[in-house]
């Protein structure tokens, strides 16, 4: 369990004493009452899929994650599906950890209709039907900030091409700052010493990048936005996982999303 979420329980179970209304609660207890309601995307297709919305007890902002926009990338995957696990305390999280699960069953990058992170042109209607049902949804839950989970399969800035271990903002807002930010703290908090290789970076800002997913939502929407690259180059897949979760809450938390529960 992180401190600062220790501190929060404190300080919320003493409200509740004074307040004179503390349940008898044992310990396993949470008091916290972040409601959990699951629906499916594109029912009745060969897409759908399902999407976790987590509300927490207080207002605050709205924040959208994706996961296996490409099938063969099991670690943004699961680092979705532990986010889809989370309780926060205030604010809205909308997790979709298995986007394309066409691609995601055949164990291949793409699906049905080519890659799917090359089909949303910004200012343009994306171009297959899985990609307008995710935009529609994107546009319906109107996200503070937006974020799309991947894995790479080499190293950003050493092997040409490759964008492991980087983060790339959009534009917006002060993304660029945060994505800065939270490299250097994964950097320092999480990459050994020994693997300097590994470090995240912050990429340019994304404006340049054609038609992601999450170009398009800063684009289009003018929305803070990342796309979190871990590698699998000398990185197992629970490590990248790890990794990939950990610059995921420190995004949110950056942007008003905190979990409750959870280490
Ligand atoms: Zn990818």
């Amino acid at each position: 369990m992180k401190r600062r979420t220790v501190l929060s329980r404190s300080v919320a179970a003493l409200a509740l004493a004074v307040a004179g209304s503390a349940p008898a609660t044992g310990e396993h207890s949470d008091f916290a009452t972040a409601t959990r309601e699951t629906y499916t995307l594109l029912p009745d297709t060969d897409h759908a899929t399902t999407v976790h919305v987590i509300e927490g007890s207080e207002p605050g902002p709205t924040a959208m994650v994706t996961g296996g926009v490409h099938g063969d990338e099991t670690s943004g995957l699961r680092a979705a599906e532990n986010v889809a696990s989370w309780d926060i305390a205030r604010g809205t999280l909308v997790v979709v950890p298995r986007v394309n699960v066409v691609a995601i069953e055949r164990g291949t990058r793409e699906g049905t209709g080519g890659d799917l992170n090359r089909l949303f042109p910004p200012g343009e209607e994306p171009e297959s039907k899985l990609a307008r049902g995710l935009w529609a949804e994107i546009e319906r839950h109107d996200p503070d900030v937006f974020m799309d989970l991947h894995r790479s399969l080499g190293i950003y800035g050493v092997q040409p091409g490759y964008v492991g271990q980087a983060i790339f903002p959009s534009a917006a807002g002060d993304a660029q700052q945060h994505a800065r930010a939270v490299a250097e703290l994964l950097n320092d908090e999480v990459v050994p010493w020994y693997m300097p290789l590994h470090k995240y970076h912050s990429g340019g800002p994304m404006p340049e990048s054609g038609p992601l997913i999450a170009n398009k939502v800063g684009q289009d929407l003018g929305t803070p936005a990342y796309v979190v690259e871990s590698t699998s180059f000398l990185l197992d897949l629970p490590t990248r996982t790890a990794w990939t979760t950990r610059a995921a809450a420190e995004l949110l938390e950056r942007h008003g999303i905190e979990r409750i529960n959870g280490d």
